[in-house]
């Protein structure tokens, strides 16, 4: 059906993107243009079940993106049936249409390519906040884009830029914790990661931040619920990871679901042009979330109908309905026939699509090769960097001299999470055992001790089992590990969501503690008197005050991904040197929210002494034990007075005094001694990964800005202010003064 000819200015691949831009706009309908906007969800949950389905919704309705991975999807899974999934899909595209325009197709690979069978699986956003690892996070994403190219994709819905501000929201797994500043850098490096040199290259994808501009403190911690934020927090905590991912070149926006201080973040003009675009420069795609659009008309009740719903976001300056409906494509082309809609607001946005389908090289060569997928999907050189994330993020949050074991040690294993890969690997990834490429803590246990390793599961995520048997296995053996937590959600609506115990995208938990049947299960083996490590594989900051009590040692595993058994294991016998450190504090109770480590100055409550600290959580931001002592000493600072424009070098001394080699992570922090406006107590500025090998000692140098200090003042901009600030790196502080800043 295609016209058969290779004289159009669009088909031919040596000149400018533009030129085949412009060419291509010029010959298409308006139909045309409005399908270009909108993609396809492919599976259940959706009104595209298979592949004829998606055919048909490009042949009737000219649709232009297709996203066939994902949860619930009927068409995902093995290698090769994706692969020839979307060669199918592209060869219609490709084909049977007038002009032929290749399909986009978008994944949400965002802990790697997660819903391919056997697919390279690295930690979730917490446990590579727990890395504070940029070079890491940088590998780990390029490692996934050539995943999600070999098998025909090109738009990843990561990196999230969100930060983790409230424990209980279901989707706190994905941040990368609770410090814009770690999220912004982190998030930069995934991006970098994805993109590499630009997506013109063979094995880079288009990196999607979201979601703009603020979703992560929905009240009660509900997803998709109003935030009700201040100018002043909107912009120094939600906005700047954000700018930090424009300043990389990110391609690709996605708006939350929520409403921002009223306003539907999908039809916000005040949030996706005046300061997206217009504000920040943001001259990529703007892509909508899953349901965003149809929330406008449907829960927000902002707009009359689902025509309006169209209306409203394509005014507010969205691109790509990227999992629309196929209602979508016939209320634009109704909008612009009915003079509702100028016609030049789908050329801006088709303008932006297509020039990424060119960038892509889509137009020279949209199939991929299945036996190259197969080689390039789950390949042993991206489990090695897969581990080494894994290991990099474990956190050892308390060690009363029981780790590292020595590794001839009778173990017995117990707990939910011990001996179940779909749990380790959490959300966003396949939902079967059986297509996770991984080792559980229970086999990886198994090739690190001489001794027994012993299993008996005790609990289920919120259920008893045979605890007695539990607790003799553990009495018998020299130690025990229970890994308990919390899975995902995604595809069981039971009972356990109600009850609490899971955590995924929607559930909330206003219950921060373990499950009632698994603090059981904790308490029968401890009682045994055997030593028993806690392991928490979780999505979120649990308050495990009965364990910090009680247990000698707890590590942090957060979902540590396909290898994570083995970077438990690891880090249990002193293989792994931990060195992850916690990018979300552990609060000590559900009431002590919000907790975070940068809050605004205040004065101490009358009676302070009846009232705990303001920040006084169980664990804090930034905590993590080594095997190892470190000592710092000789903090100082290149300059002590700043210009606004001067950047400047902080040093320290970092000596390795203890008998192993370990690493640590070398934190820089700063206060406003006074400011105009109340100041953060503490804003985290720079950091860095440090290993030293026993008695080693080095001068750790980090590089700051004068700007670094500066703070969003709403009606000013951002604005550095005169004055003295502390810096801080472990005990050691300095102060630098900020004289005459250009204002
Ligand atoms: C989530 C997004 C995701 C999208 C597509 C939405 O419900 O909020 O993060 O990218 O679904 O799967």
């Amino acid at each position: 059906m295609q016209q058969d000819s290779t004289e159009y200015e669009f088909q031919q691949p040596h000149l400018p993107v533009d030129t085949r831009v412009e060419d291509l706009l010029d010959r298409m309908t308006t139909a045309e243009k409005a399908g270009q906007l909108v993609g396809t969800w492919a599976g259940q949950l959706s009104e595209f079940n298979d592949v004829s389905d998606v055919k048909a919704a490009i042949t009737d309705h000219h649709i232009g993106a297709a996203a066939t991975f994902g949860w619930g999807g009927s068409l995902d899974t093995t290698v090769d049936d994706v692969v020839e999934t979307v060669n199918e899909l592209q060869t219609y595209a490709v084909e049977e249409t007038r002009l032929g325009i290749p399909l986009l197709f978008n994944v949400d690979a965002v802990h790697g390519h997660a819903y391919v069978a056997n697919a390279t699986v690295f930690p979730n956003g917490l446990g590579v906040g727990a890395t504070w690892d940029t070079d890491a996070a940088e590998r780990a994403a390029n490692v996934t884009a050539s995943e999600i190219r070999a098998t025909g994709a090109h738009q990843n819905y990561s990196p999230t830029c969100d930060v983790g501000r409230d424990p209980r929201w279901g989707r706190v797994f994905e941040t990368f914790g609770e410090s814009p500043y770690l999220c912004g850098e982190l998030a930069a490096a995934k991006a970098r990661g994805y993109q590499g040199d630009g997506i013109e290259g063979d094995e880079n994808v288009i990196a999607t931040a979201k979601h703009f501009p603020a979703y992560s403190e929905p009240e009660r911690g509900e997803d998709a619920s109003p935030v009700d934020v201040s100018e002043y927090k909107l912009r120094n905590t939600f906005v700047p990871p954000f700018e930090r991912l424009l300043e990389a070149d990110v391609e690709s926006v996605m708006p939350c679901y929520n409403s921002i201080n009223g306003e539907p973040a999908h039809s916000s003009e005040r949030y996706l042009i005046d300061l997206l675009r217009d504000e920040l420069g943001f001259d990529g795609t703007v892509v909508s979330d899953w349901n965003g659009i149809r929330q406008l008309c449907d829960e927000h009740r902002t707009a009359v109908d689902r025509r309006d719903a169209v209306h409203q976001s394509r005014v507010a300056g969205l691109d790509l309905a990227s999992v629309g409906h196929v209602g979508h494509v016939e209320a634009l082309v109704a909008l612009v026939e009915d003079g509702d809609l100028p016609e030049s607001v789908l050329d801006a946005s088709v303008r932006r699509v297509l020039e990424q389908k060119f960038k892509l090289g889509l137009f020279e060569d949209p199939y991929v090769d299945a036996d190259d997928a197969a080689d390039t999907v789950g390949a042993s050189d991206h489990q090695d960097v897969a581990l080494e994330c894994a290991r990099e993020s474990m956190t050892l949050l308390q060690n009363d001299d029981i780790l590292p074991l020595s590794g001839d040690e009778d173990v017995f294993v117990a707990g939910p999470n011990a001996d179940d890969l779909v749990h380790q690997v959490g959300g966003w990834s396949v939902d079967e055992e059986a297509h996770v490429a991984g080792d559980s803590i229970r086999d990886a246990l198994a090739d690190h001790t001489t001794g027994t390793v012993t299993y008996e599961r005790g609990a289920s995520m919120s259920t008893t089992e045979d605890v007695e048997a539990a607790a003799a296995k553990a009495a018998e053996a020299d130690v025990a590990v229970v890994a308990v937590g919390e899975n995902w959600y995604l595809h069981e609506f039971g009972p356990e969501v109600q009850s609490g115990t899971k955590t995924g995208e929607f559930p909330t938990r206003s219950e921060l503690r373990l499950p009632e049947a698994q603090r059981e299960l904790v308490e029968a083996i401890h009682e045994t008197g055997t030593p028993t490590v806690g392991v928490l594989v979780t999505g979120r900051p649990l308050i495990v005050d009965w364990m910090a009590e009680h247990l000698p040692a707890i590590l942090m595993a957060y979902y540590p991904g396909s290898r994570g058994g083995t970077a438990v294991a690891e880090t249990l016998f002193g293989a792994n040197e931990p060195a992850g450190r916690l990018p979300i504090s552990v609060p000590r109770s559900p009431g002590d929210l919000p907790q975070h480590f940068d809050h605004l100055a205040h004065p101490a409550p009358i009676g302070a002494d009846e009232h705990p600290d303001s920040y006084d959580p169980l664990f804090e931001f930034g905590h993590g034990l080594s095997y190892t002592d470190f000592e710092y000493a000789d903090l100082s600072v290149s300059t002590d007075v700043l210009d606004a424009d001067d950047e400047f070098e902080v040093s320290v001394t970092l000596a390795n005094v203890g008998d192993r080699s370990g690493t640590e992570v070398v934190q820089a922090y700063s206060s406003a001694l006074t400011a105009s406006h109340v100041p953060r107590v503490r804003r985290l500025q720079a950091f860095e990964r440090v290993t030293l090998d026993p008695g080693e000692e080095r001068t750790v140098t980090l590089s700051l800005a004068a700007a670094d200090f500066s703070v969003y003042h709403p009606g000013d901009g951002h604005t550095l202010e005169d004055g003295e600030y502390r810096l801080r790196v472990a005990d050691e502080t300095e102060t630098v003064t900020v004289d005459d800043a250009a204002l």
